[in-house]
């Protein structure tokens, strides 16, 4: 009888594996129809001036539109683009898509309006990676609006090839932000060699801010670190006027979050923040 329950539990155990698995590949299969498409968006979320509340550009977001499930969170489809590789072709997408964006807005006559993409560990180890974005900005002679956000966790796995990568997006004319600052473990030294000109305080922090004393003191000193590398501030998830009000008096630089303007689409974010 136990050898049954036994055989049983990894027949379920085997089920589990193969459910799991058909879900994936069915997911692999729809991202790359969406791919091919046109199926996915991007939506863009606005970015203040810590001290005026002045607009200072977005932050896009990828966004997919599933034809049975609907809105699918980055949450879940960026890991499966990541690992198949498919993230190559949706970063490459990303970037030529915000790229027509800001151009967009200088056309309307915003001019100055930075807007900023996330860039995955797994496009930034790819050997073609600057090759792309070479061909991309390098007719723009660095005279362009487009930013890049990468996050601090991976950064550091191999500092030598990220200061490499870093400092030839700059010579393009992106901005780089190091993004969800707080998560990883950067040690100083290496914090001090990255060719970045932000960092982004991750929200968790953000939303313990005006809770508490440890965090509050905490962002006290990333921001004074940061400051003190040269490095602009920039706080995300930013839901409460307190949590605001916290951070322009810590002389953090920018803001972004639910409290100023959530993710919307382009024409809704041109109506709302671009006249
Ligand atoms: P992230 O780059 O740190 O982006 C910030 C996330 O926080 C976004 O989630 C945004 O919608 C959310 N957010 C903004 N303000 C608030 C707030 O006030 N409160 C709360 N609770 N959340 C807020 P989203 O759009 O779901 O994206 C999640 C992550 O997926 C991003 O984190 C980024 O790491 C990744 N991602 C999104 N788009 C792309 C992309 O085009 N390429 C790559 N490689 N990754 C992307
Ligand atoms: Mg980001
Ligand atoms: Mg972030
Ligand atoms: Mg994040």
């Amino acid at each position: 009888a136990e050898a049954q329950t036994r055989d049983r539990a990894v027949l379920g155990f085997t089920e589990e594996v193969r459910s799991r698995a058909t879900r994936r590949v069915e997911l692999e299969r729809d991202l790359r129809h969406a791919l091919e498409n046109d199926g996915f968006e991007l939506y863009l979320q606005p970015k203040f001036h810590a001290a005026t509340h002045r607009l200072t550009g977005a932050e896009a977001l990828l966004r997919w539109r599933h034809p049975q499930r609907g809105m699918v969170s980055p949450a879940e489809f960026i890991p499966v683009l990541e690992e198949t590789g498919l993230i190559v072709e949706a970063g490459a997408w990303v970037r030529r898509h915000a790229l027509k964006v800001c151009q967009r807005w200088r056309e309307l006559g915003s001019f100055g309006l930075r807007l900023a993409v996330n860039v995955s560990p797994r496009e930034l180890r790819q050997l073609n990676f600057i090759t792309e974005c070479e061909q991309l900005l390098a007719p723009f002679g660095g005279d362009h609006d487009l930013d890049i956000e990468i996050t601090e966790s991976m950064l550091m796995d191999d500092i030598a090839h990220s200061i490499m990568v870093l400092q030839a997006l700059r010579d393009l004319g992106c901005r780089v932000a190091i993004d969800d600052f707080g998560t990883g473990y950067s040690s100083l030294n290496y914090l001090s060699r990255l060719p970045a000109d932000a960092l982004k305080i991750d929200q968790s922090f953000v939303a313990l801010l005006a809770l508490s004393p440890d965090t509050l003191s905490l962002v006290t000193n990333i921001i004074g670190l940061a400051h003190s590398l040269g490095l602009k501030v920039v706080a995300e998830g930013v839901e409460e006027e307190e949590q605001a009000k916290l951070l322009r008096l810590l002389r953090c630089d920018e803001m972004q979050g639910y409290f100023f303007g959530r993710p919307v689409p382009q024409a809704q974010f041109e109506e709302t923040w671009l006249h």
